[in-house]
């Protein structure tokens, strides 16, 4: 099966009542991992790449990987550009074969976010491809994308429908309090679970979220800054050498709450990360001998298949709606 846009994906979702992962990919391992749980829960994946992962990995090798993963696994998948920075980036990516584009124009004002977001629409439909836009914006550090807490601010249920329908836009990222990065609250915002001993961040705004599936229903809403933070990973990457103080995420069972809704897509990079880097200092601790990158890198990509299986089936709720979704395709 050829990539596939979001169009059936987020159908299905909103009739559904889950969400699509959307998993930021870098390099073979990643993708591997992802696409191997997605495949074996029959579930669709969103597969993104941020400008720095461009960078990183450069754009050929990343949509060539993503190709092996759809000759290998009978799923949907859509390639989707995560925080595109400008239409000369978002132009590339659609002419380059990704199914999707997100272009952020959150930082701007209100009618230039239109403006710059409009003629990204006109550009990406006139091939075929989807764009994401953002209102609102998120606190916290993922790549090329930083924003100061005190810059943060929730999106405006009141600004939507005139968002939407002035730029054609096809899904809308909103802002209602998750964050970037895998330190998104300072330990004073949030309380500790006593039974748990993890810290817990405020409640994410349902009410917001209300509010604007209420001015726009139907239409497909997305979060950013989405990762829980297991504290799985956070413990094994800290009995293993690591140094990641307070690490803390957004609560799997908000998101399994906002996947239900309205959300459609929910964002998860920073877990991906953690879990990578979790796998790898562990077999170094226990293997300091070991010198083979496939020694290190098969518990790596073994960590990143088991959260993503996790995610599928608790988080998001996508589990064997593959079919589904490749059937009106
Ligand atoms: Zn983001």
């Amino acid at each position: 099966m050829p990539l596939i846009t979001t169009k059936a994906m987020f159908k299905k979702a909103h009739e559904g009542q889950f969400a699509i992962g959307a998993f930021n990919v870098n390099n073979m391992e990643i993708v591997q991992g992802i696409t191997s749980a997605a495949a074996e829960l029959q579930s669709p994946v969103i597969l993104q790449c941020s400008a720095g992962a461009r960078k990183y990995a450069n754009h050929q090798y990343l949509v060539h990987l993503v190709r092996a993963a759809l000759e290998v696994n009978d799923i949907p998948i859509a390639l989707h550009l995560d925080h595109g920075p400008d239409f000369a980036t978002c132009k590339s990516c659609i002419d380059g074969g990704f199914t999707s584009v997100m272009f952020d124009g959150s930082h701007y004002p209100f009618e230039e976010n239109i403006e710059k977001t409009k003629e990204v629409v006109e550009y990406a439909h006139a091939h075929g491809v989807m764009v994401e836009a953002e209102l609102g914006q998120l606190a916290g550090v993922e790549d090329d994308v930083s924003v100061d807490a005190d810059k943060a601010h929730y999106t405006k249920p009141e600004e939507v429908v005139e968002f939407v329908s002035k730029t054609g836009c096809d899904s809308l990222a909103i802002a209602i309090g998750t964050s970037h990065g895998a330190f998104k609250f300072t330990p004073e915002q949030c309380t500790r679970n006593p039974e748990t001993g993890v810290l817990e961040p405020p409640e994410l705004r349902f009410d917001i979220l209300a509010e604007i599936e209420k001015q726009i229903p139907g239409f497909p809403i997305v979060l950013h800054g989405a990762s829980s933070v297991i504290p799985k990973y956070v413990k094994i990457i800290n009995e293993h050498g690591g140094k990641l103080k307070d690490a803390v995420g957004i609560p799997e069972d908000q998101l399994r709450k906002a996947a239900k809704s309205a959300v459609c897509k929910i964002n998860i990079d920073s877990d991906l990360r953690l879990a990578m880097t979790a796998g790898i200092r562990e077999h170094f601790d226990q293997f300091p001998e070991h010198f083979d990158p496939r020694q290190y890198l098969t518990p790596a990509r073994n960590y990143i298949k088991e959260l993503v299986a996790h995610k599928i089936k608790n988080v998001l709720g996508s589990e064997g709606s593959a079919a589904a979704i490749m059937a009106i395709a």
